[in-house]
């Protein structure tokens, strides 16, 4: 590792306001996804672990929240200021325990960034409401408090930007964090912590619980200090957490699992549209909850896009993410190829066809080829299940209403992307599609900004935008009788 600043990958955890060092009790090794090398460690963290961080967080807490908001709001732009200032640092980091490219591993510190950025400017426009009074001697005042100490659960296929999204609106908000980051990725967790007490974030209010995810959720869930549970990952995980905090009646941030339809209509300009697809659908080699799952073209148009697009994929470098030049990285893990061969296989028994790739890349290990198959139908399995892979299905439609029924038919709802230029068209379809997230002739459309999250089986609560910050805020309704 050809760190500026050694001091950024440091194998030990933050708990309650101490580090935790990986030599000083049992570990978890993390690997590089690129190389199968062992990367480092960090310790093995559990239940007793979480407690003693909820409970470190919860009296930090008070006096934190009682700073002034430009005081927070001042800290957060610090740590903000410190994260682009190690950028290089802290995309090598990533890309060694990840596998996505640097320049893209950059990308997403800076976009990760984006979110502290913000969330210092929202903290000083947390405002209330005084509202008109039901009788004449009545004041009606709406105060905005902190929810309450805060547990975030993070996925590993974006180390940073998933923590800063649920991390910097929770510290702005007033409120304390006990976070467990993906086994795979904990080291991209642990570097924002080191520059969180570096700008002077008291490191009691931020905590990193390293080890074994069901125990340590399990404490979070059960722990009735904790007052919201925000957390990016599947579905299935998703609803488990929802079920063991039903007994303390938590507050839920939920961004799980998508299936997004990516339309091509007839009066799409194809070139964008392919440039488009090469994001949605290939950004983090698949990688992503928002990325292109089911790729739907016109009759009419059906030649021609799949042409250019077989055509730009195949000019997509695999590799390393060290080297330069490389697009695509390895998958994350040996399941992570298994699920992408099983969609594959299932696809081509029912029918569909191959155009390109469909294998295990001959760099071994995860790498895997990118591929595309046509003549691809809704009873296939790569239809109903996000693939997470770099995987572009091609679906056939013929109109409007046909199209717009068979990209709702799914239990998703997160993302959703069309290209066309008929402005009735555009207003149409935006507002048909069931999905929290529309991007028109576009493929790319996270932003700290905007509102990100789902409906359906895809989630509960929005990240980033202003109403990012009010899921870690409680209403206080104060009736004063004047
Ligand atoms: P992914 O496919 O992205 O790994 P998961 O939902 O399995 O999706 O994981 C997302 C995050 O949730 C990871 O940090 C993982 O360790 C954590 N996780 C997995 N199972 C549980 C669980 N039973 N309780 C709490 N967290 C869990």
């Amino acid at each position: 590792m050809a760190l500026k600043d050694k001091s950024l990958f440091r194998q030990a955890a933050p708990v309650g306001g101490k580090w935790i060092e990986a030599t000083a009790g049992p570990g978890l090794d993390v690997v590089n996804p690129a190389t199968g090398a062992v990367l480092g460690r960090v310790p093995q963290l559990g239940a007793g672990e979480a407690r003693e961080a909820i409970e470190a967080a919860k009296r930090a807490m008070e006096p934190w929240s009682e700073r002034t908001a430009k005081e927070r709001s001042g800290l957060l732009r610090r740590w903000f200021e410190l994260i682009m200032a190690n950028k290089d640092d802290l995309a090598e980091i990533l890309t060694l325990e990840q596998g996505k490219p640097l320049t893209e591993a950059a990308g997403e510190i800076t976009y990760g960034a984006s979110f502290v950025e913000w969330f210092a400017e929202e903290t000083r426009r947390i405002y209330g409401d005084i509202i008109p009074g039901h009788q004449k001697d009545k004041r009606i005042l709406v105060m905005k408090q902190p929810i309450g100490v805060v547990a975030a659960i993070t996925p590993w296929n974006f180390p940073n930007a998933m923590i800063t999204r649920k991390v910097a609106p929770a510290l702005g908000a007033g409120c304390g964090v006990v976070l467990k980051p993906a086994s795979q990725t904990p080291f991209s967790a642990i570097a924002l912590a080191v520059l969180a007490e570096r700008a002077g974030i008291p490191l009691e209010l931020f905590s990193v619980i390293t080890g074994p995810a069901r125990e340590i959720g399990g404490e979070m869930t059960a722990n009735s200090l904790v007052r919201k549970v925000t957390f990016t990952g599947s579905t299935e995980i998703g609803a488990e957490l929802m079920r063991q905090s039903a007994a303390t009646i938590k507050k839920m941030g939920l961004e799980l699992g998508g299936n997004a339809p990516f339309v091509v209509f007839d009066d799409a300009d194809l070139d964008a549209a392919v440039e488009g697809t090469l994001i949605s659908k290939f950004r983090n080699n698949g990688q992503t909850c928002v990325c292109a799952n089911r790729i739907y073209v016109q009759d009419s148009v059906f030649e021609a896009y799949s042409a250019k697009l077989c055509k730009a994929i195949a000019e997509l470098k695999v590799g390393d993410g060290m080297e330069p030049g490389v697009v695509l990285g390895p998958l994350i893990d040996k399941a992570a190829v298994e699920k992408v061969e099983e969609h594959i296989a299932d696809a081509r028994s029912l029918g569909a066809n191959l155009m390109l790739g469909g294998a295990r890349h001959e760099r071994g290990g995860t790498f895997f080829q990118p591929t595309v198959l046509t003549d691809v139908t809704a009873d296939m399995l790569i239809a109903r299940e996000e693939t997470f892979g770099p995987v572009a299905p091609l679906f056939r439609f013929t109109d409007e209403a046909d199209v717009i029924r068979q990209a709702n038919d799914t239990e998703f709802g997160l993302a959703s992307y069309f290209y066309a230029s008929d402005l009735s068209r555009v207003f149409r379809v935006a507002e048909a599609l069931e999905y929290g997230m529309v991007g028109v002739n576009t493929g790319l459309i996270s932003t700290a900004e905007a509102p990100f999250g789902g409906v359906k089986a895809s989630g509960l609560g929005r990240e980033g935008s202003r109403y990012g910050m009010e899921e870690f805020l409680e209403l206080k309704y104060v009736c004063l009788s004047v």
